[in-house]
């Protein structure tokens, strides 16, 4: 095994951001593991292009960030596999966009327990392999509505968001001084995520944007990378919001 080459595990990576991710760190020759909850196909499709292209290590792993022993499990295929973990993005979520009165108590359990809890049980078992390294980059991908949120209809989603920032800075102190834990905060970007929201929406929300248009998931991916190197050493417990200035 080459200690030399870093490994980063990016989740819920078969498409969107995770996925630009992933193929922004198989650039840099980063292995890498893709996680997937349902899209097999998509996650095996990306780890044969990142083999191809980039000549780099891939593992595809079935994993639902919110089951504990499914992430366990994750984690000891990729420790078993590589190594070691260099860099971990939580990138997983999901958001339900429902009115105030159609919200029900699993609408919000469901989107905290992927979105928040999720996060946490990632970062609890692969920060392990961190600290016995003395080496760890931890990057959490929150949203821009969970510092200033704007959407009555997501308000679960919001507060998952919310809860991300605030996991940051706790992250950080606890895995000190080692490891780096930072968290980007996107605005709108060109995902699926948001195909339930109509043209019409999604075009009234770029007005608000400075730059005039939507993200593309690489924008959001660069950054991550950034914050996934040594130049962002001194960078920590810090959350970047990504979304074009809004006004
Ligand atoms: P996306 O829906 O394409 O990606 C989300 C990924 O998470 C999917 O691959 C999905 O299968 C996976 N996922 C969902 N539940 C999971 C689970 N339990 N276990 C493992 N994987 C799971 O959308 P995206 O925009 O690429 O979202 C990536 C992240 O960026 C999310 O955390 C999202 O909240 C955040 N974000 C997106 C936007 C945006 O406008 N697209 C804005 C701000 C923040």
């Amino acid at each position: 095994m080459d200690k030399q080459t870093k490994v980063a595990l990016v989740t819920g990576s078969s498409r969107g951001i995770g996925r630009a991710c992933i193929i922004e760190f198989a650039k840099s020759g980063f292995d890498v593991v893709i996680n997937y909850v349902q899209s097999e196909n998509l996650a095996n499709e990306l780890k044969e292009y990142v083999q191809t292209n980039f000549g780099i290590r891939a593992l595809a792993i079935k994993c639902d960030i919110s089951n504990e022993q499914q992430v366990k499990q994750m984690v000891e295929t990729t420790i078993s596999t590589f190594g070691k973990i260099d860099v971990l993005v939580n990138n997983a979520g999901i958001e339900i966009a429902k009115p105030f009165e159609e919200k029900t108590v699993e609408h919000w359990y469901k989107t905290l327990g992927v979105n928040l809890v999720g996060t946490f049980i990632v970062s609890k078992y692969c920060s392990k392999y961190m600290l016995d390294n003395h080496y760890g980059k931890i990057i959490n991908i929150a949203s821009d509505s969970g510092i200033d949120s704007f959407s009555p209809f997501s308000m679960d989603y919001n507060a998952s968001k919310a809860g991300i920032v605030s996991l940051t800075h706790d992250l950080a102190i606890q895995l000190q001084p080692h490891i780096n834990v930072n968290c980007v905060a996107p605005g709108w970007v060109n995902t699926d995520i948001n195909s339930k929201f109509d043209n019409e929406f999604l075009e009234e929300q770029t007005n608000n944007v400075c730059i005039h248009r939507i993200a593309r998931p690489e924008e959001i991916a660069k950054i991550v990378l950034f914050l996934s190197s040594d130049e962002s050493r001194y960078i920590n417990g810090e959350t970047i919001k990504v979304d074009g200035g809004k006004q």
